[in-house]
């Protein structure tokens, strides 16, 4: 199995990462991506320990890269995304776990892939086989640019396709908002949005690796920078960061082109093969995850301030489980009730899982808003940092200011600047926009929603009711 220190030592790969005008050395050893680096490195570490869910006994593999076609398989497969969301709060959305289980759906019908000019089948089982062989971390960035959309003159390109060679296919242009990019393995580039019949040069279905030549990631800015551990725990830990895309004429070699110019073949990529429903499997768990964490702070919250047995205080935590719960409720039913497709493969249930993707968009602003409001001005009534600590009479003097009955000075704010990394930080901030817009804008995800949604079933429950009385 690969080791935290086998992926460390792999991302001194030559990348080109740009960040606060610099271009990273190294960015295992750079503020801005150590602290998520080393939590990826203790969950690759903890895949290590025997026994671990996060490794299918059958295969020997992680088991996030596993084809669900039995129901052991599918159990196992579910059970392995709660490990990793469980390993990191679910603040890691777009970790390992999620582009691989694309690659399993695409692998389980690599005839989709073969077309008359291109038979690149082969391509996506062996790209498939070598990422679950070694254990990679590949991100995923499926959206263009987001100015000028309908421009095909804008000077803003959205990755083309320039060349077909022996060796592969040169591409450029730029894809918006590789997240993880940074601290990856390897980038899958398509387009999840369906091309028009003639945008045969955006038809393009491919993983590179992030080191590769005239491929160059432009990075947000970092939160984990904003400060000690104490002061921003999540964003310490967990800044997954977000970079622009950018490829200047990079060639990406046949072993890795899933599609080139085929736009029949990137349009049914994600639903012609159990790709979507595998991967977003991951989408649910995970922020099913990180509402309980949300849950846990807001419980702790209350408590810290002695309010908790305030009714009003619990109608409060009450909203909030119940968002949480309601996303757990789908994300068993989209697994209980996943069915076989006509490949073998074992779909989770697209009702239940849409209807959780499309109302996270709203639901975890909401439950960061409730949060928010529980915590009231406590998220404020802390120390600058944990330097203030240091002089041990003004922390005496500190105690009875900041503390409450319930904890002393330094655990109530320790606990209060959590609750502000996940209410008010840039990094909180970001998450807010991240569900809300991950996976497309609102009416996008809801589209999905509606198309899995058996109208017709709702529609005859009526027909048959106005059948039951005349004019
Ligand atoms: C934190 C974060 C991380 C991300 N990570 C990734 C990633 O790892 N990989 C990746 O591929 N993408 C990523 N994305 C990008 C994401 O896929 C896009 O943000 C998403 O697809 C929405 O596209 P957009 O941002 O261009 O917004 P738009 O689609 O432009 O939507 C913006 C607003 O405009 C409205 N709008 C759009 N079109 C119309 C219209 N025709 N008429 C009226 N209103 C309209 C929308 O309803 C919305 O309110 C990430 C985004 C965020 C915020």
């Amino acid at each position: 199995m690969r080791t935290g220190a086998d992926y460390t030592a792999a991302l001194d790969d030559g990348r080109s990462v740009y960040v606060d005008g610099e271009l990273v050395a190294n960015v295992a050893e750079h503020p801005a991506f150590a602290g998520v680096v080393q939590t990826m490195a203790a969950v690759y570490d903890a895949s290590c320990l025997p026994g671990s869910p996060l490794v299918d006994p059958e295969t020997g593999r992680l088991a996030i890269f596993t084809v669900p076609r039995t129901r052991e398989q599918h159990e196992r497969r579910k059970a392995t995304l709660e490990e990793w969301s469980r390993l990191t709060h679910g603040f890691i959305g777009r970790g390992p776990d999620h582009v691989s289980g694309l690659l399993a759906g695409f692998s389980s019908r690599p005839e989709l892939f073969d077309t008359d000019t291109h038979q690149l089948g082969k391509s996506v089982l062996a790209y498939h086989d070598k990422a679950a062989a070694e254990g990679l971390w590949v991100t995923n960035s499926i959206v263009p640019p987001q100015q000028n959309p309908n421009d095909p003159t804008s000077r803003v390109r959205p990755v083309v396709l320039v060349e077909e060679n022996d060796l592969g296919i040169v591409v450029d242009g730029a894809q918006m908002l590789g997240t993880g990019a940074a601290v990856a393995d390897a980038i899958f580039v398509t387009s999840i949005r369906p091309l028009a019949p003639e945008e045969t040069a955006r038809a393009l279905s491919f993983v590179v690796p992030i080191g590769t030549p005239g491929l160059r990631l432009l990075c947000r800015r970092p939160y984990a920078t904003a400060g000690e551990v104490f002061d921003y725990p999540l964003s310490n830990r967990y800044d997954e960061t977000d970079a622009m895309v950018v490829f200047d004429r990079v060639l990406v070699p046949w072993e890795s082109v899933f599609a080139a110019g085929s736009v029949q073949v990137v349009n049914s990529q994600f639903f012609g093969t159990a790709a979507h429903q595998i991967g977003n499997l991951q989408s649910i768990v995970r922020l099913t995850a990180k509402l309980r964490f949300l849950t846990g702070v807001a419980s702790l919250v209350a408590k810290a301030n002695g309010r908790d047995t305030d009714m009003a205080i619990k109608g409060q935590l009450a909203e909030i489980s119940m968002i949480q719960t309601v996303c757990e409720a789908l994300t068993e039913s989209a697994h209980a009730f996943a069915e076989p497709d006509e490949h073998g493969v074992l779909r989770p249930a697209g009702k239940y899982l849409y209807a959780a993707l499309g109302m996270q968009t709203e639901v975890y602003p909401r439950a960061v808003k409730l949060l928010g409001e529980l915590a009231g001005g406590g998220v404020i009534q802390v120390p600058s940092s944990v330097r203030d600590f240091e002089d041990p009479v003004a922390a005496e003097g500190m105690d009875v200011v900041m503390g409450s009955d319930h904890l002393p000075v330094r655990e109530r704010v320790k606990l209060f600047k959590l609750a502000w990394d996940l209410v008010g930080s840039e990094f909180a901030g970001r998450h807010v926009q991240y569900e809300r817009f991950y996976s497309g804008n609102a009416a996008v995800v809801r589209a999905q929603a509606h198309r899995f949604y058996p109208f017709a079933e709702t529609e005859a429950l009526v027909g048959d009711f106005l059948g039951t009385y005349g004019l």
